[in-house]
């Protein structure tokens, strides 16, 4: 099978040198594998997204001296390809409607926290998809999508330095600290878990590569292809670039944006000597 990954920004901000590491390990490892690098524009929170950030990613990449020979994918564009994937888990019996704030929620729940906050005490649960409303949030019956898949519990193959190996989900942790994740958020209609596992198949990924920081969702993307019947990627989760002081980089931290040392006159060989590729 032909190697084939991604980078997938959301713009939301100038890129940083977070993001050119992302992006230069996957393009080196599809160019070492005489694969294909692809571009995703990460949309769907459109409050969020500016048009400016999006010109300035493909400025900024084409910088560094990257190019992809597919049309960029254009998650706003896909809305209706992850609503068919809500409504197949929907069919299948996996997913409920949930009205609940976060307030409801934190109210609700003493303990205990997963790595995306409280997790869901399931006081929605009950209620059919039938009753979904335009002010609900959708979310995983994590019970009973673990009950689908019974015994044949998948698993992802991780290529990168970390935690290099074969990874079984494990059940436990998926109710411990994912719970009944929400799959449709109120506002958009859609979330990031299941907008990025569509278009991973969409775009027949092999391997996904991105930052440690998604470590933790990627049992929630092997179960949703698991459920889904999507193939599962191998992934490779790279180390993270950090700051002076060891704070991981965000996209507001301008000091470090791909643009500001280009301004500065950094050369996109001296972006890779200061990333260590
Ligand atoms: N859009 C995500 C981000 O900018 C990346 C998602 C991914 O690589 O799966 O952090």
């Amino acid at each position: 099978m032909n190697y084939r990954t991604r980078f997938a920004p959301s713009p939301t901000g100038p890129l940083h040198l977070g993001h050119a590491f992302s992006a230069l390990t996957a393009f080196d490892r599809a160019r070492a594998r005489d694969g294909t690098f692809l571009l995703r524009i990460e949309d769907i929170d459109r409050p969020r997204c500016k048009p400016g950030f999006e010109a300035q990613i493909y400025d900024d990449l084409a910088w560094l001296g990257l190019g992809w020979p597919e049309p960029v994918l254009r998650q706003s564009d896909r809305l209706d390809a992850y609503a068919a994937a809500l409504a197949r888990l929907a069919e299948m019996g996996l997913t409920y409607p949930c009205r609940c704030t976060r307030r409801d929620i934190r109210a609700a729940v003493s303990a205990p926290h997963g790595p995306a906050g409280p997790v869901y005490p399931g006081t929605c649960r009950a209620r059919p998809m039938a009753e979904a409303g335009p002010g609900d949030a959708v979310r995983l019956d994590m019970e009973a999508a673990l009950a689908h898949l019974d015994a044949a519990l998948p698993g992802f193959t991780e290529t990168g330095p970390a935690h290099a190996g074969r990874h079984p989900l494990d059940p436990a942790a998926l109710r411990a600290a994912v719970g009944d994740v929400v799959l449709a958020r109120r506002d958009i209609g859609t979330s990031y878990h299941i907008a990025v596992v569509v278009d991973d198949a969409h775009q027949a990924i092999t391997e996904v590569v991105r930052g440690l920081d998604l470590f933790e969702a990627t049992p929630i993307h092997v179960l949703l292809q698991t459920l889904l019947g999507l193939p599962v990627p191998a992934y490779h989760h790279h180390r993270l670039i950090t700051d002076d002081t060891g704070t991981r980089l965000a996209k507001r931290d301008d000091a470090r944006a791909i643009a500001t040392n280009r301004a500065d006159g950094a050369t996109p060989a001296d972006i890779r000597v200061m990333l260590g590729l």
